[in-house]
């Protein structure tokens, strides 16, 4: 099972080397953290599973602001978030632009967190089905790749999709493009055991919790236990 943490803006580089050994894997568990570019460097040698959180599709060039996966890759990340919905939201990222982020990523050896989900108007207009059909329409299957469900009404509000949102969605994903597929969304310590015994969902995408170590820790805690 995988447990990834978005650390989003926060988390500077000077508490990011004592955050990381703070982590605590445990057996049947891989730990994936998302730190801010800045402190991508101070991660890595703590031997944690590095990902960054965005990605350009290009190797280098004049793209003021974006970073490449090569650059990537010589920073010691292993992988990338793709397409998250914040992205999506602020920054005029499409469906297209985030798959040939990904497809970059993928081609030249990183992992790939590929972000999908609806916003609440969408889900209470039925079109939740449509909007993930939509989203993954260019996505192909990757070893690399995972997916990850986030309905953007859940992201950071508090609000977590019931496990058995959760599990239809995950279905539903499944079949779509047949790789491993994440929840995020508010997972806490008190819900995360309802989300991840679903059968469908094979592990967490996490943003405010996984920027305390008793948070984070007890989640991965709960994988472990499910899975064992
Ligand atoms: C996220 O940022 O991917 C996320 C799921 O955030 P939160 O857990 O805070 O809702």
């Amino acid at each position: 099972m995988l447990i990834a943490g978005n650390w989003k803006m926060y988390k500077w580089p000077s508490e990011t080397a004592a955050f990381c050994r703070g982590l605590v894997a445990p057996e049947g568990v891989d730990i994936v953290v998302c730190p801010p570019f800045t402190s991508i460097d101070e991660a890595v040698p703590t031997g944690l599973t590095v990902y960054a959180q965005n990605v350009h599709w290009d190797a280098e060039g004049a793209f003021t602001g974006e970073i490449s996966a090569e650059m990537l890759l010589d920073a010691g990340a292993r992988g990338t978030l793709v397409g998250h919905s914040e992205r999506r939201q602020h920054f005029c990222e499409t469906d297209e632009t985030a798959w040939r982020r990904a497809e970059h990523a993928l081609e030249v050896g990183l992992g790939v967190i590929f972000c999908v989900g609806e916003s609440e108007e969408e889900r209470e207009a039925g079109e939740t089905e449509a909007v993930l059909r939509r989203q993954l329409e260019l996505v192909r299957a990757h070893e690399n790749l995972v997916l990850a469900y986030e309905p953007v009404w859940a992201i950071g509000t508090g609000k977590t999709a019931t496990p058995q949102i959760a599990e239809e969605a995950h279905a539903l994903i499944k079949e779509l493009v047949g790789v491993p597929v994440l929840y995020g969304g508010s997972v806490k310590p008190e819900n995360a055991e309802d989300l991840l015994s679903q059968p469908s969902v094979d592990g967490a995408l996490v943003g405010g919790a996984s920027l305390e170590l008793d948070s984070f820790n007890a989640i991965c805690e709960t994988a472990a236990r499910i899975r064992s």
